[in-house]
């Protein structure tokens, strides 16, 4: 058999069946993936099935699942009450979708508004990035602006002016009070790049400069109140933020397609008790479907209430109708089995000690990792919040993007490659995220292979 080399490190000849189909998929789907994020050298793993905690590739290897569809498998894989919920919507309405309203979609959007203080009013789209670019267009149209501005190192999705300085190296991010805006994507145009403006995170002074400065063309500052799902805002950052962005007459949006139902039900803004003015949904929200959503304030919520405009694609649509109303769309939007799988995900949510026992068990591997590095001499911490953690090779505290990059990369990667041969399962770099399906007895094995991937990557003989 032949062993699979890259020069990261090598995943073993047991993932033969991946490695023949990545051939074929890589001469069919550029890359071989569908998402560019979902490669990694010399080829990503093909799944086949999961259950639970854990996902089988089409070898049979099984692993515990730590990447979680990037977060969004809250509950883990095919929970009964969500594969339940969804074989009954399809079987009671017997259609997939109406392609017109629904109860689900009034009852969903009753549940946001329960349970986040910034949402007052509901939209759908299909996936977080189309929720954040809602965001964007409806501060946009509301105060008549057009730039944005963004925080370095956060993610929005992959789309023109929020896929400016994600990842910017170092030389390319410039002075860190004033960070250029870096573009992330061939084929980001100057226009979004120069209508994108990068702020310091969890830096008020600075931010609060150039938000003065550039206040007459921000329509909105767009934030991930958790960076990356685990570098929390600073209290008195998003206090200081949150001020200042209504005294500037800038619409405040919280990117909450990762921390939405991640840390509570209410999402980052209930913990921190900061009502925003627009939030992007995603993930969790669908039950593992795809979905994303926009709430907020009702007065910017209503400019796309169609009752106040035309349809744009009416026959002879009335010119007034552009004056009027932000036109937004989507076929599948509001999709009656997202809809039903996410109701359902709530529902379990909603369950007694669900989210302490989920958080508990968090604290624990979070704990008994650290203890594990740190009796192994290796500088590491867990930064996290909720029930999304990362594991960071450096003693220096972790407060914003520039602050990573000062981690030791290459051991996390050489150990993550190592855990994927043992069966622990994340993109290697990525974050770790919890599931309520996490056993004690998953923990226990997730620390014992760290240790056997610690002594291997170090050379210590076991
Ligand atoms: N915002 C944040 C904070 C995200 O984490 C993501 C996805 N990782 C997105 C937006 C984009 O969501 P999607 O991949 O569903 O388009």
């Amino acid at each position: 058999m032949t062993l699979i080399q890259s020069n990261k490190g090598d995943i073993s000849e047991k993932v033969i069946g991946s490695a023949n189909l990545f051939t074929n998929a890589k001469s069919v789907i550029p890359g071989g993936v569908s998402a560019n994020i979902k490669y990694f050298p010399p080829h990503p793993i093909f799944m086949e099935k999961a259950i639970g905690s854990r996902l089988v590739d089409v070898d049979g290897n099984e692993y515990i699942d730590y990447l979680l569809c990037y977060g969004a498998l809250l509950l883990g894989h095919g929970h009964p009450e969500v594969t339940a919920a969804v074989n009954n919507q399809l079987t009671t309405a017997g259609t997939a979708v109406f392609g017109a309203p629904h109860r689900l979609e009034v009852e969903m959007a009753n549940k946001l508004i329960e349970y986040f203080p910034g949402i007052e009013m509901v939209r759908y789209t299909n996936s977080g990035l189309e929720a954040t670019l809602l965001t964007i267009r409806l501060a946009q149209a509301y105060t008549g602006k057009a730039t944005i501005a963004k925080f370095e190192g956060h993610y929005h999705g992959g789309y023109n002016e929020v896929l400016v300085s994600v990842n910017p190296t170092i030389d390319e991010a410039g002075d860190e009070n004033r960070p250029n805006s870096v573009p992330e994507s061939k084929g980001i145009s100057s226009h979004h790049v120069e209508n994108t403006i990068i702020l310091p995170f969890n830096d008020l002074k600075a931010t609060e400069q150039i938000l003065r400065k550039y206040k007459d063309k921000i329509a909105a500052v767009i934030i991930e109140p958790v960076q990356g799902g685990f570098i929390p805002a600073e209290e008195g950052f998003m206090v200081g933020l949150r001020e200042l962005t209504q005294k500037l007459g800038i619409v405040l949006i919280f990117d909450e397609v990762k921390t939405g139902f991640r840390l509570t039900l209410g999402g980052a803004q209930s913990i921190f008790g900061i009502k925003p003015d627009l939030t992007a949904l995603g993930k969790v929200l669908g039950g593992g479907f795809p979905v994303g959503a926009v709430g907020g304030h009702q007065e910017i919520m209503e400019i796309m209430d169609p009752t106040k405009g035309g349809d744009i694609l009416s026959a002879g649509g009335k010119a007034i109708k552009k004056d009027h109303v932000l036109f937004h769309s989507g076929t599948y939007n509001g999709h009656p089995i997202v809809l039903a799988a996410g109701l359902a995900t709530i529902k379990v949510l909603e369950g007694d000690n669900v989210y302490p026992g989920l958080l508990q068990k968090t604290k624990n591997l979070r704990s008994s990792l650290e203890k594990l590095y740190h009796s192994y001499g290796i500088e590491m911490q867990t930064v996290g919040m909720g029930s999304i953690f990362n594991i960071v090779h450096t003693n220096h505290p972790i407060r914003n993007y520039r602050d990573l990059l000062k981690a030791d990369m290459k051991l996390r990667e050489k150990v993550d490659y190592e855990l994927l041969k043992m069966g622990i399962y994340t993109k290697p770099l990525n974050r770790y995220s919890m599931s309520i399906v996490h056993t004690d007895k998953d923990i226990e094995e997730t620390v014992r292979m760290h240790e056997k991937a610690i002594k291997i990557v170090k050379g210590i003989g076991s």
